[in-house]
Order: structure tokens, then sequence, then C-alpha cells
């Protein structure tokens, strides 16, 4: 197998350029590094089946040779983040989807792309299933990386009818774990460095709105049974264990040991009040279902995190 990985030097993207050598592909990681990290694929630059191209993938998509499989993971995936670079994340989810497929269709490869519980945007029905639509404030701030998900799911399910191209859609609902970027704004880095630097934990609005995570391991092993599947059709992966971020708030204070105390603030517009995956779909067609309990999720995402600090004497 030869794996072109865009988005390759991301949280996720670089675990599964992790998985897929194990399986003994060949990989090719793409990625622009705006919130990707050398750090997160480093220690697969000696590996004779890896390599890396610093590449803009919403710019045609040139490969020598045989490609196999595609997996479409370049994007913003952080709140912050894509407030930050709005741009750039409808155009990797638009323009960098449709040149990801025409390369995929040019390669006749199986194209997986990345998608996210987001296209639920704030949802009126909980749990989430694949067949439900949405409810997404297009203009709102996070509409960016909404729509942008919505178009490529879209312009996947297009070249899947009109091109036959062999695609799979994976709705990634949150997740967590090693090499998320201690700061990238995320509910669950976010937290843990606060406990860990004995600051306030930020809990914004009241905490009652819902987070369901997933520990990445599990996330990996759900994306590669989907890209071995010859499933179509979306599937939602993520951890149904859901939990109100005022109480997993309290987890981290416990885990940590920390003497942190939390300090309520603005709930940011359009967040959405609650979110879990019915994972029926994935339990039936992947036969998976997630094994990590949270707490020992957590102590690991904090080993990380620990690790992280010392390595840069604290100062990030
Ligand atoms: N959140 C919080 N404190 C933080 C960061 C996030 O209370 O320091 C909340 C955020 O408002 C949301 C939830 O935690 O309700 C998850 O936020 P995250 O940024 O991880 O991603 P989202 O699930 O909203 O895409």
């Amino acid at each position: 197998m030869r794996i072109v990985i865009t988005g390759g030097a991301g949280f996720i993207g670089s675990h599964l350029c992790d998985r897929f050598l194990k399986e003994g592909a060949e990989i090719i990681c793409m990625d622009n590094l705006i919130t990707g990290s050398m750090e997160n694929i480093k220690h697969l630059f000696s590996n004779q089946k890896f390599s890396f191209m610093e590449y803009d993938v919403t710019n045609y998509i040139y490969v020598d040779g045989a490609v196999d499989g595609i997996l479409h993971l370049a994007s913003c995936a952080s709140p912050v983040d894509y407030l930050k670079f709005p741009i750039q994340t409808l155009k990797v989810g638009s323009i960098g989807t449709h040149k990801a497929l025409g390369f995929a269709k040019a390669k006749k490869a199986v194209f997986l792309m990345a998608s996210t519980s987001e296209v639920y945007g704030d949802p009126l029905v909980n749990p989430q299933k694949e067949e439900y639509w949405g409810n997404v404030n297009c203009v709102g701030p996070r509409g960016v990386y909404d729509e942008s998900k919505r178009f490529a799911e879209a312009m996947t399910m297009a070249y899947h009818y009109s091109h036959g191209v062999d695609s799979r859609i994976i709705r990634i609902f949150n997740t967590y774990g090693p090499r998320m970027r201690a700061h990238d704004g995320r509910v669950v880095p976010e937290l843990i460095n606060q406990a860990l630097e004995g600051k306030p934990l930020t809990v914004f609005g009241d905490g009652s709105q819902t987070r369901s995570f997933c520990y990445i391991d599990d996330m990996v092993e759900g994306i590669y049974r989907l890209f071995k599947s010859a499933e179509n059709d979306p599937v939602n992966i993520g951890n149904p264990d859901e939990k109100k971020i005022r109480d997993f708030a309290e987890t981290i204070i416990n885990i940590t040991g920390s003497s942190s105390k939390i300090v309520f603030g603005k709930l940011p517009a359009d967040d959405p009040k609650v979110r879990c995956p019915d994972i029926s779909r994935a339990k039936k067609i992947l036969g998976w279902s997630p094994k990590v309990p949270l707490k020992d999720g957590l102590r690991s995402a904090v080993e990380y995190f620990k690790s992280l600090n010392l390595r840069s004497g604290g100062v990030r």
C-alpha cells in the first residue's frame, strides 16, 4: 500500500502515519504546518517508508507513481484555530478537498474524508445519528469549519457517484491524547495545562454543555477499519460517554491532583449545547466501539503534557 495523508503532521494525522506504517504501508505525509508540527513526525524521518512534503493541498496535488489510498485530514480543527484562520479553513475543506478528490480519481485510490461532528452544528437531537441533517449557522463564527466540512462531504459523494471514486466519510467527534498542542484552545489540552500550571480552569458558560471524548488510539482504530471497509456513506466515530464540561473540569482536577479552582467565562457564539455520537453504524459495519475509559486516556494525556513541559522547561 502507498498512502498519502494530508494533514499528516497534525494530531490525528500523525497517529495515522504511525498506524499505516505499522501495517506495512509506504506513507507520503503532506502538511503546510499552519497547525501541524514537525515534532509530531520527527520520529519517522529515519523510516525509509516515510516521506514528508511541506505542501498546501489547496494547490494542484502531484505525486509520482501509484497511490492506493488518500486520507484527507488537512484542516484547522480547533475552534480557536479556525477563528484565527477562517479563510484557510474554508479553502482546505472546499478547494483542498476538490484537489484531493481529483488526485484520488487520477490514481484510482481509495479516498477517506475526515469530516466532523460539527456537520451537526448545535444539534437539536441527541445523540446524533448519521441520518440527522444538522443545525448549522453558516454565517456564525463556526460556519467556516462546519460549512467547509459539509461541502467536503457533498463533494466526496459527488465524486463517488459521478466518477466512481471509492470514498469513505468519517465524522470525527471530540478526540484527545498525546500530540495535541498544549494551547490549541480545545478544552482537553487547555484544562489539563491550566491544572498542571496551578491556574484556574476556564469553563465557558455554566458548563452544562456536553461533549463526548474519544481517546486517540480508539479513533485511529476506527479510521483504519473504515478505510479497510467498503462503506461509502458517512460513519460517526467517537466515544458516546457524554459529560458536562463542568464535570469534565472536576475530573481533570482530580486526575492531576491540582489545587486549581474552576472559573466560569462567556460561552462562545454558537457553542453546541450537546454532542454525543450514536455509534450504532460503526458497531454494525466496522465491529468497532471505543475501548479506552476517559480516566485512563486522560492519564496518558496528562503524562504527555507533563513531558512536554519538562522538555520545554515550562516555557511555551
Ligand atoms: N471550553 C471550555 N473551556 C476552555 C475551552 C473550551 O469550557 O478553555 C468548552 C467549549 O465552550 C465547548 C467545550 O468546552 O463547550 C469543547 O470545546 P472545544 O474547544 O474542545 O471544541 P468543540 O467541541 O466546541 O468543537
